[in-house]
């Protein structure tokens, strides 16, 4: 309850990457931190309640149509698919990172939906720095992609169904869950 208003943060994320790219890099905390506290706390600390993109799940509630999700999208196998699509998804994230940076590629500075959907137009920067290096603002982009999409999932989840139901499959969980399965 203390943290409800931690979904500005969220709101923000999307937001200041637009007056620069660089904002972008935000979402390394929501990867990292989770696991910190998990392993400060021996708990899901930041799932508890600290989480931005929860509070601002549990904030659009009034949306919500709550239709009981299927079993096969809650399930252990749908929390399995989307944790090897997250950690593909990393891998390419990586791979196309480097090749950015030895220049066998060009940085992509768009927004992908879903690693494939790449749309035409990049975010617009109120702040602008020409001199970032292509793969620092490639990396950035494929982190808000990342975000992105899986807001929007969790959004169009939460209006469908309960609203945290993303946080039954979220990566960030179902890594959570096997990292204190070997703790305790
Ligand atoms: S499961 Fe994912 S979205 Fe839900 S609280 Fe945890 S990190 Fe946040």
């Amino acid at each position: 309850m203390k943290y409800r208003l931690f979904f500005i943060f969220t709101v923000l994320y999307f937001i200041l990457p637009m007056m620069n790219i660089l904002f972008a890099y935000a979402a390394v905390g929501c990867m990292v931190f989770p696991f910190i506290l998990l392993r400060l706390n021996n708990r899901k600390s930041w799932c508890s309640g600290i989480c931005p993109r929860a509070n601002f799940l549990s904030g659009i509630r009034f949306l919500s149509i709550g239709i009981k999700a299927p079993a096969w999208l809650v399930g252990k196998k749908m929390r399995r698919n989307l944790l090897f699509y997250f950690g593909l998804n990393l891998l390419f994230v990586t791979m196309s990172t480097i090749m950015v940076s030895i220049g066998r590629v060009d940085p992509v500075d768009k927004i992908r939906l879903l690693i494939v959907f790449q749309l035409h137009f990049g975010l617009p920067q109120a702040f602008p720095m020409e001199t970032l290096p292509g793969a620092v603002v490639h990396l950035a982009y494929r982190f808000y992609s990342i975000m992105l999409t899986s807001t929007l999932i969790g959004i169009i989840l939460a209006v469908l169904f309960k609203p945290r139901t993303w946080c039954t499959i979220c990566p960030i969980n179902s890594i959570s869950s096997r990292m204190l399965e070997r703790v305790n």
